[in-house]
């Protein structure tokens, strides 16, 4: 069976490599040349547009950046020759899954949504929780082809399920990585060193990923290089407001932790690495959470 992959970014290339090394025929394309002239390092064939894959492929996967570029993706493979089932990696929102499946299943082709999460390294490693909707009989039938990028959860058959429950995953690690930031700010202010905080974090009842995983990797060292724009966590961020509109639910954290990425997007740009909110929080503070040498 062929394989397509369309979007070869952060993610999505290191989940394409993982499966032309797992023997699959790969067809690839992407906006960018480049990006595509390094997947055939790997084995991949190259396409010259999305519908060129789906006129190759039988399956498609995608990993695209904003809800747009989804629905334009969606829209040209639906006419493809060759494809029958569309799966969505990119985080796009409910409504655009639900729009998606709409437009693929009037041209016969399935539709399922499957967010990830796990970051580059997981992408990388196979270690992805990929969180799937859309019929059960295709998850089923594509679940091998899942598990070589990590671990398929079911979430239901509902086009759009798996976004909103990927949202509300991104909320948490958007939450949680604001607060980590305000409260190493405040520590280091006082004196503290950021490394014990950290420790102490971790040993205890305030351990987040981003205390864990994000700010000895990438805040630290001021590396700033963990591997998620800032685009795109206000991306995941406003797409979650606007779950809780549509639903008719308040949100005051939300529109506070969504404040202080607005202010990250406007200070640092969408191509800053999203550790960088620390340097918003920082900035008139006096102090960087930096390691002491
Ligand atoms: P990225 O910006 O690095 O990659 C997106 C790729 O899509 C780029 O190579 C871009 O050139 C390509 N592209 C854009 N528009 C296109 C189009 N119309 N047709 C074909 N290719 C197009 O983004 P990423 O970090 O790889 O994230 C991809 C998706 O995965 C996003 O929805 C993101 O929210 C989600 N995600 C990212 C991470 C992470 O850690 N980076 C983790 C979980 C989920």
């Amino acid at each position: 069976m062929t394989v397509g992959f369309v979007g070869l970014g952060n993610m999505g290339r290191p989940m394409a490599q993982r499966l032309a090394e797992s023997g699959r025929e790969l067809v690839v394309y992407d906006t960018r040349a480049e990006v595509i002239d390094r997947a055939v390092q790997f084995g991949a064939r190259p396409a010259a547009t999305p519908r060129e894959v789906a006129d190759r492929a039988e399956t498609v996967l995608a990993s695209l950046p904003a809800p747009h570029a989804s629905a334009e993706v969606a829209e040209a493979v639906s006419a493809g020759s060759a494809i029958r089932l569309f799966i969505d990696m990119s985080t796009v929102g409910s409504a655009v899954a639900q729009r998606n499946s709409e437009v693929l299943s009037a041209c016969g082709v399935a539709a399922l949504d499957a967010p990830v999460s796990g970051g580059v390294r997981g992408a990388e490693h196979g270690a992805l929780a990929i969180m799937v909707s859309g019929p059960r009989a295709e998850f089923d039938g594509a679940a091998e082809l899942l598990a070589e990028l990590g671990r398929p959860i079911f979430v239901d058959e509902k086009p759009g399920a798996a976004q909103t429950m990927k949202l509300v995953n991104n909320l948490m690690a958007a939450t949680t990585l604001a607060a980590t930031a305000e409260v190493m700010v405040l520590g280091v202010k006082s004196g503290l060193d950021p490394q014990v905080m950290l420790d102490v974090l971790n040993a205890g009842s305030g351990a987040t990923h981003a205390s864990r995983d994000k700010f000895p990797k990438a805040v630290l060292p001021r590396t700033f290089d963990f591997g998620f724009a800032t685009g795109l966590m206000v991306k995941d961020v406003r797409l979650y407001l606007a779950e809780a509109e549509v639903l008719g639910l308040p949100s005051r954290l939300a529109d506070a932790v969504a404040g202080l990425w607005e202010a990250t997007l406007h200070q640092e740009g969408a191509d800053s690495d999203f550790t960088s909110i620390v340097k918003v929080l920082e900035r008139g503070s006096g102090v960087t959470v930096a390691a002491r040498t």
